[in-house]
């Protein structure tokens, strides 16, 4: 049974990176004409209001998105994903959040497609209304990872795929390395972003090394940690595995995550931007 939601985490200082990272791909993705697919094989509920039940109770997004909200000089490198923001709250106030679903709809432009699933049966409903008629989006309530290797390679040759588990159940850290293994055998083009948590440094490190071993080329990790390891605060920190990255990620996200770490942390927290993999191995 899937209990996770969501709803509790949206705009946390893990979102901020997620999405701000996605933001950064998406519009590289769009410096050539050719159409583009995006597929979000956990889709999540495609945006979320900040005044909800889920949001109230445990304010994440507080450490979070409204800390940079309320930043007065963000960097370039967060035009995209702030315009996002904005396009979801009318007034000054931040009261909605585009998750990944809606974060990149705003985004795309009219060739390009998503293809998103999600499998929990509310989070399903609220994303299947948010895109109802939307010819570009095709929503499906399906098993993301089990499905992704049918969608391969995509017709338009080119894109990104999110991978961004909730890994409440431990062997999700083992099946996203297979995941990622079978849909790289039939596109090895396409670029993959997949989201990790700290929680147990050892679970990280692990998941991080199986996917090193693949042999995969071309591995870029980007982290960011608001507390030490291990510290008994949960979550500590959180990253993204990319692999293709476009070329400008890197040095964009040496700018980004000094920035977003003093805002966030007060410079209180740690990152990282390197390679697991290189060019060729
Ligand atoms: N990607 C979203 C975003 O950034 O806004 C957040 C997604 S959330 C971390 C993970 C989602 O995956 C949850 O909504 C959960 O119900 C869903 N889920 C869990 N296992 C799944 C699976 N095997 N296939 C599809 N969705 C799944």
């Amino acid at each position: 049974m899937l209990s996770y939601r969501h709803g509790f985490h949206a705009g946390n200082f893990a979102d901020v990176l997620k999405h701000s990272l996605i933001a950064l791909v998406i519009n590289a993705l769009k410096q050539k004409d050719k159409p583009f697919v995006y597929i979000d094989t956990h889709a999540g509920a495609g945006k979320y209001s900040f005044k909800s039940e889920f949001a109230q109770k445990t304010e994440e997004y507080q450490q979070g998105i409204a800390r940079i909200w309320a930043n007065q000089q963000p960097p370039i490198e967060l035009k995209d994903y702030l315009a996002a923001v904005r396009a979801e709250n009318t007034g000054k106030q931040l009261v909605r959040y585009p998750g990944s679903p809606q974060l990149v709809r705003r985004l795309v432009r009219a060739q390009d497609r998503l293809l998103l699933s999600e499998l929990h049966g509310s989070d399903y409903e609220s994303l299947q209304q948010l895109f109802a008629g939307d010819k570009q989006v095709n929503v499906a309530k399906e098993d993301g990872l089990q499905r992704l290797a049918q969608k391969l390679p995509p017709i338009q040759k080119r894109g990104l795929i999110l991978i961004d588990p909730s890994y409440e159940v431990k062997s999700d850290f083992n099946k996203v390395v297979d995941a990622i293994q079978t849909a790289h055998r039939r596109f090895a083009t396409g670029i993959y972003g997949l989201w990790y948590p700290v929680i147990e440094r050892g679970n990280t490190e692990r998941l991080l090394q199986n996917l090193q071993a693949t042999g995969i080329p071309k591995q870029l990790r980007i982290e960011h940690c608001v507390a030490p390891d291990g510290s008994m605060r949960g979550m500590t920190g959180s990253g993204m595995l990319f692999i293709n990255p476009p070329w400008q990620l890197q040095t964009q996200a040496e700018t980004l995550l000094p920035w977003l770490d003093q805002v966030l942390t007060g410079g209180q927290g740690s990152w990282k931007v390197e390679w697991m993999v290189p060019e060729s191995v």
